[in-house]
């Protein structure tokens, strides 16, 4: 993995979440507090501007600074989440370098396998995990199968696609929506949208080829 498309990648990704302000915001103000649109923003905001320090850097050591960086900047319940998604992608790139698409969806597995351990959380509980879950799982299982990237990608969004739209029905066990019982049923889940909203602007880029 180059740490320029790692760059290119987060500026993708600010620029998709700050085009899905209204969605992000309002689920999050449905069934949450209202606050993550300018958690996803502020973070991601603060990753692309990152851009001149991280570019001479290895790509782990450039995915453990995102990381480090998202710790301190996102905030909220989604901030230690998505730093440990970054810490744990940063670890398997170390030892493999994510040179093919089966050694990044190793990497993508650690960084998800890291949100549940940080989060005590599993698919089914309406969070960003039932977008992240089967993503990791369809990326796994289309790069074993020797598929090219726009196929892979095409698979890896309609699991996106369908875990986002899971979260609709699910009663919260985790984050703040947990409260509201059955009041959440309904609603989408904000962490989901943010992530299936980074999903695809990941795969449009890889579909793209700037690898
Ligand atoms: P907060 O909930 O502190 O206001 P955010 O609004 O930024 O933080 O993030 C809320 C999102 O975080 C939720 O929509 C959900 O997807 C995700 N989330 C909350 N708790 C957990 C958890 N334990 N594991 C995984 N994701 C979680
Ligand atoms: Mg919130």
């Amino acid at each position: 993995m180059k740490t320029a498309f790692i760059l290119s990648a987060s500026l993708a990704i600010h620029a998709a979440i700050v085009a899905n302000e209204s969605e992000i915001e309002s689920l999050d103000r449905a069934i949450g507090d209202g606050d993550h649109y300018i958690n996803m923003k502020r973070g991601t905001e603060t990753v692309a501007g990152m851009y001149n320090e991280l570019l001479p850097l290895p790509a782990d050591e450039a995915l453990n600074k995102i990381g480090i960086k998202l710790l301190s900047t996102i905030g909220g319940a989604s901030g230690p989440l998505f730093a440990s998604f970054f810490m744990g992608m940063a670890k398997v790139i170390k030892q493999n370098d994510g040179n093919n698409p089966l050694e990044i969806a190793a990497a993508f597995a650690a960084g998800v396998q890291n949100i549940m351990q940080r989060g005590k959380a599993d698919l089914g509980e309406k969070t960003m995990l039932d977008v992240l879950i089967p993503v990791s799982t369809t990326f796994t299982l289309s790069a074993a199968e020797s598929k090219n990237m726009a196929e892979i990608c095409s698979a890896i969004k309609l699991a996106a696609d369908s875990g986002l739209e899971s979260t609709r029905n699910l009663i919260a066990t985790k984050g703040r929506a947990a409260g509201l019982g059955e009041r959440a049923i309904g609603h989408l889940d904000a962490g989901a949208k943010s992530c299936q909203v980074m999903v695809y602007a990941v795969c449009d880029l890889l579909i793209k080829g700037k690898n």
